[in-house]
Order: C-alpha cells, then sequence, then structure tokens
C-alpha cells in the first residue's frame, strides 16, 4: 500500500492524479488532499478516496468544507499554513500540483519527509531550483519531474551519462495565436489566449502557453532540474505536440520522447516509476499521423523566450522575480489592465528594476530570501503595471 498525498488536487493535474489513482484503490492510501475554494470537488473526493485530511488553502471556506464533511471521520483544515502542516504529514508520495509560488512551501515541507516529490509545480524549480534539489538531497528525499517535456526529459536520460548530453530540446506547441499575424497580438483578449490547441490545462497555464512564458519557464526548469547550461538548452516549434521534448548525445544520437498529450501518461510514469504500468492514455497511430512538423521560434512573437536565456544566465534569485513578474503581467493581462504583448515588457522591466536588488545573483540563498524577493517582485511589477493602465 502506497501513503498519498495530493496538494492541488482540486486543479486540472490534482484531478487527472485522482484519475489514476481512483482505478486502483486498493493499491493507495490517501493521506492529504488539498484545494481552493472548491470544496464540493474536494470534499468528494476526499470521502471517494477515503482521505485523512482535507484542507482548503482558504480560511473563509473553512465552514463549507466542514459541513460536506460532516459525519465523515476526515479531518478538516483550512488555511496556508494548513496546507503547509498537511503536506508535512508522512506520505510515500506526494503530488505537488498547486498552482503559482503558492506551490513552494508545501512541496519544500512534503520533502522533509524524505520521500518522493512528484513535482508539477513548475514555479518551485524557477524561483528556488538550486535549493529544492539541496534540501532533498539532504534529507534523502527524491523529486520526480511532472511537466510532460521534464518528465520526457527524465525518460530520455535512463542510463544515459549526464557528461554525454550535448543538447535538450523543448518542444512547444506555439500556443492559441501560433498562426496570428504578429499585429494583431496585441488586441488578443484572455478568452481567446486560454485555449489550447492540443493540451487541456489550467486557465493560467494555457494564458501561458499562448504567450509562451510558460515555455520560458520549463526552459529555466531544465536547467534547474537536470542542472544543464543554458547554451544547451533548446525550444523547438513542434505544433501536434507528440514529442515532448528530445536529448541530443555527443555521438550524434538523439532520443525523442513521443506521446499523446494526456497529462496522465507524465502523472503515471511518477507514480509508477521506477516501474512502468498501464496508464489508460490514447496508444499513438502514427500511420494516421502521417508527419511531425517543426519551426524555430520567432522571439518578436515570443520575447518571453528570449528573457528565460536571460534570467538562466544571471542564475541566483533572478528566477524567482521572473517567476513573480510573471504572475502580476498574467494577472494584470486576465484583469485586462495590460495587453497581451505588454506581459514581456513588464517581466523585463521588473527584472530591471530588481536587478540592484543585493545578492540577487548569488548562488546561495535561502527559502526566506525567495519568498522575500517575490514579494518585492510583485510590488514592483504591481507599479510597473499601473503606470502602465
Ligand atoms: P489549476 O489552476 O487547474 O489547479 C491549481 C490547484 O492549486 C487547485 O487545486 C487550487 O485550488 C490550488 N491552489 C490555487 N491557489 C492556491 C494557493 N494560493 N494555495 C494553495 N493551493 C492553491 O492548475 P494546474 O493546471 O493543475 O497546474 C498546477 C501546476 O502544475 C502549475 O504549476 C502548472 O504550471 C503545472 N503544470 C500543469 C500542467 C497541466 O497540464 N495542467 C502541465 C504541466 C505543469
Ligand atoms: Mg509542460
Amino acid at each position: 500500500m502506497k501513503t498519498i498525498s495530493i496538494l492541488g488536487a482540486t486543479g486540472s493535474i490534482g484531478q487527472s492524479t485522482i484519475d489514476l489513482i481512483a482505478r486502483d484503490p486498493s493499491r493507495y492510501d490517501v493521506v492529504a488532499l488539498t484545494g481552493g475554494r472548491n470544496v464540493e470537488q474536494l470534499a468528494k473526493d476526499a470521502k471517494a478516496l477515503g482521505a485523512d485530511i482535507a484542507v482548503t488553502c482558504y480560511e473563509d471556506c473553512f465552514a463549507d468544507l466542514k459541513a460536506l464533511l460532516a459525519g465523515s471521520d476526515i479531518e478538516v483544515a483550512a488555511g496556508s499554513d494548513a496546507v503547509i502542516a498537511a503536506a508535512q504529514r508522512p506520505a510515500d508520495w506526494c503530488m505537488s500540483a498547486i498552482v503559482g509560488s503558492a506551490g513552494l512551501a508545501p512541496g519544500w515541507a512534503a520533502l522533509t519527509n524524505g520521500n518522493t516529490l512528484a513535482l508539477a509545480n513548475k514555479e518551485s524549480l524557477v524561483t528556488a531550483g538550486p535549493i529544492l534539489l539541496a534540501h532533498a538531497k539532504a534529507h534523502g528525499a527524491t523529486i520526480l519531474p511532472v511537466d510532460s517535456e521534464h518528465s520526457a526529459v527524465f525518460q530520455a536520460l535512463v542510463g544515459e551519462d549526464m557528461a554525454s548530453v550535448e543538447r535538450v530540446i523543448i518542444t512547444a506547441s506555439g500556443g492559441a495565436f501560433r498562426d496570428w499575424p504578429l499585429e494583431k497580438l496585441a488586441t488578443a483578449t484572455p478568452s481567446e489566449a486560454a485555449s489550447h490547441p492540443n493540451w487541456d490545462m489550467g486557465q493560467r497555464i494555457t494564458i501561458d502557453s499562448a504567450s509562451m512564458f510558460n515555455k520560458a519557464m520549463e526552459l529555466i526548469e531544465t536547467k534547474e532540474f537536470f542542472e544543464v547550461s543554458p547554451d544547451k538548452i533548446e525550444a523547438l516549434i513542434h505544433p501536434e505536440s507528440l514529442i515532448h521534448a528530445m536529448v541530443g548525445y555527443c555521438d550524434g544520437g538523439i532520443m525523442a520522447h513521443v506521446g499523446p498529450h494526456d497529462m496522465r501518461h507524465a502523472i503515471g510514469y511518477a507514480l509508477h516509476w521506477p516501474d512502468r504500468a498501464d496508464v489508460p492514455v490514447e496508444r499513438l497511430d502514427f500511420a494516421k499521423i502521417a508527419q511531425l512538423n517543426f519551426k524555430a521560434p520567432d522571439l518578436a512573437r515570443y520575447p518571453a523566450l528570449q528573457i528565460a536565456q536571460d534570467v538562466m544566465r544571471a542564475g541566483g534569485l533572478t528566477g524567482a522575480v521572473f517567476n513573480a513578474a510573471k504572475e502580476q503581467a498574467l494577472d494584470g493581462f486576465i484583469a485586462g489592465d495590460i495587453g497581451f504583448m505588454d506581459m514581456a515588457p513588464v517581466v523585463a522591466e521588473t527584472l530591471d528594476k530588481m536587478s540592484s536588488h543585493p545578492g540577487l545573483q548569488n548562488a546561495k540563498f535561502t527559502l526566506d530570501d525567495v519568498l522575500n524577493v517575490d514579494q518585492l517582485s510583485r510590488i514592483a511589477s504591481g507599479e510597473i503595471i499601473s503606470a502602465r493602465r
């Protein structure tokens, strides 16, 4: 019996994780499920899976969750600290699928048990990569990537020596606006940006796919998780999203990971690792697919990719500034305060404004430094957004 916790259980990744474990309940014992305002879903899943505790990150949702779970023996808690405390409960395997930098502290807490953290929350690596890996190591814990591209790289690296890796290619669909004329992008609306050509994901990550901020995050994530130098990391447009990543070796051979666009593959790989087990995803029919296409990304269309290169080279706490500014810019775009093509300049200006912050590029920093820089960067980008309104 494997004990399991799911942080962000009510979200897109959380629900796909639940889909997998609910198919084979006798193998899993659910410890904690956490969510946000969707307490009906949280309560329903907590009951169906027999969780020990259900936690909403919002204190004002406590009463509703409590009422929904009345009569069960499931514990109920609310608030950010309660999410962290639930994450810290011993579990063999913990899914980190909270969206945004709010996922960092709970994932960090889960690692202190020395068990396995399946990491979907890319913000954890972007903001705190080196210290997160060191923290896992210090507690004898394992981090497994769940982001599809990173699961793909991880799988393409099995049995290989990192020293022979020449390049890591991360593919991108190009998002909702891949075929839009460049001039039209400035007028793109949040609802237009929130429809993805291939993947079915949460709203924020789908808009981040249209702007390629998601890919920018993934380039940084690649550098942090696999400890590869930025000049070996490439982004490549691949509209079919069937090759998720490729690893090129020093002998010219390239291992490409191919699979359907269904996050349950990457989640299932992390769930069953180091074994493989049946996962109910579509099996690809290559004769039907017939062709795969590739294109170099246009940096005028996707300025986030250039920013990512600069952030990777700067290192230290720059990733935390980048992520906070990106989250603020995304909020500003969703709220209608700034346009689609204003997001990258807001992030670049925030990086510029924060560049004088003492110790920003130091390789040694703490979790508190990350949280502090995150807050300061949000204030800085908030001011930049206000000035653009
Ligand atoms: P989502 O918005 O669908 O779900 C987010 C979850 O986090 C929900 O359960 C929500 O209640 C919870 N949450 C939100 N704010 C919170 C807070 N402040 N504190 C605690 N919990 C909070 O997001 P998603 O699409 O499932 O993505 C989750 C993470 O996985 C993100 O980091 C995303 O980048 C990453 N990811 C997602 C996909 C995908 O296909 N959806 C693919 C790769 C990586
Ligand atoms: Mg991805």
